[in-house]
């Protein structure tokens, strides 16, 4: 770069900084602050914590929520809350247990991101658990943000990550009643719970999320839906707001879901309006109602709520103040 390129580089870097500063303890000062200010030199008073995800998954905010409570960063406690179901046999949409593809490979897709814009996913991963804390290990260990199939599995073996057989007898025995017809249409709200999508605020207010699925049962070998997408399956900006995605990936895909509630909330809708205009989007290129579900969950940086689904059966859990309630969500039909 030639010097005076990089003098102007730099101080546009400087202005950006400065004014960036500026705007967002502007933004941010009033709720994660609220009494004592900086200057008065007194112990700064946190934001009240919570953990955010979707469908009925108690157990999961609740580790994740008991860790913001105390005082754990929050894509850390976003990462220990997902843990908790992708660890779990009996929930077939993510971790151990996960449906297989139609050649039966148990497949799994994960992201994170962080308050700071940093993200990392996996795709299409056999044999590891843990595939959320394998896309933060994407972030922090290696020079890039995805990581696929066997490049991503031979990393986690690297990490110390255990190689586990995911197909459980269950999922083998209803994924052979499956091939006996080999039809594919994935269901609506197959189960009450799904792709677990988990936002959290720490006690600095800052925010983070992680997004865990084996996807689509019965899905094409090698098929990635939204869920390890950034801004289709997750999105954070920590000075706006954040969503999270569970349905049909290919739909959220389309319309760049996640991202598209936080750009809406910057421009000054709430998240609950911002979740709706996100699933009327994608309504209106079905010429009729449809036979597949979409849903998403969000938060803006007040703590405001939203979420919103196609069909009626989305429900969200969140855990705050030592609570934690499964709320089900509005929808369109
Ligand atoms: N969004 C996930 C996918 O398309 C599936 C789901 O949430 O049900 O892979």
């Amino acid at each position: 770069m030639k010097n005076v390129t990089k003098l102007v580089v730099m101080k546009r870097k400087k202005f950006i900084e400065r004014t960036t500063l500026g705007f967002s303890s502007v933004l941010i000062s009033p709720y994660v602050f609220s009494e004592k200010s900086e200057f008065t030199n007194k112990k700064k008073t946190a934001f009240t914590p919570f953990a955010l995800a979707t469908w009925n998954v108690q157990q999961a905010v609740t580790i994740a929520g008991k860790a913001l409570d105390k005082g754990t960063s929050s894509l850390d406690a976003a990462i220990q809350g997902v843990a908790v179901e992708e660890a779990n046999t009996l929930n077939t949409t993510v971790g151990n247990g996960g449906a297989p593809d139609r050649e039966g490979n148990v497949t799994l897709d994960a992201c994170v991101m962080d308050s700071k814009g940093n993200c990392g996913a996996v795709l299409a991963v056999e044999n590891i658990t843990h595939v959320a804390a394998l896309a933060k290990d994407v972030m922090e260990k290696t020079p890039h943000v995805i990581l696929t199939g066997e490049g991503a599995r031979k990393f986690a073996l690297s990490q110390g990550y255990q190689a586990e057989n995911l197909l459980t007898e269950d999922s083998k025995k209803a994924w052979r009643k499956w091939l006996e017809k080999s039809n594919y249409q994935p269901e609506i709200n197959i189960e009450n719970h799904d792709t677990i999508g988990m936002l959290c605020v720490d006690q600095q207010g800052e925010i983070s999320g992680a997004c865990s699925t084996s996807g689509l049962a019965y899905k094409m070998k090698g098929r990635v839906g939204d869920s390890p997408i950034i801004g289709s399956g997750l999105f954070i900006d920590n000075n706006v707001g954040a969503a999270v995605a569970t349905g049909l990936g290919e739909e959220v895909i389309k319309t760049v879901g996640s991202f598209l509630i936080v750009e809406l909330i910057r421009q000054g809708k709430s998240p609950q309006e911002a979740c709706e205009e996100a699933i009327k989007r994608i309504l209106t290129k079905q010429k009729e109602k449809p036979s597949f579900q979409v849903a998403y969950i969000a938060t803006n940086k007040k703590g405001e709520l939203g979420a919103f689904s196609i069909h009626k059966g989305f429900s969200y859990t969140i855990y705050k103040n030592q609570k934690s309630q499964n709320i089900d969500a509005k929808s369109i039909y």
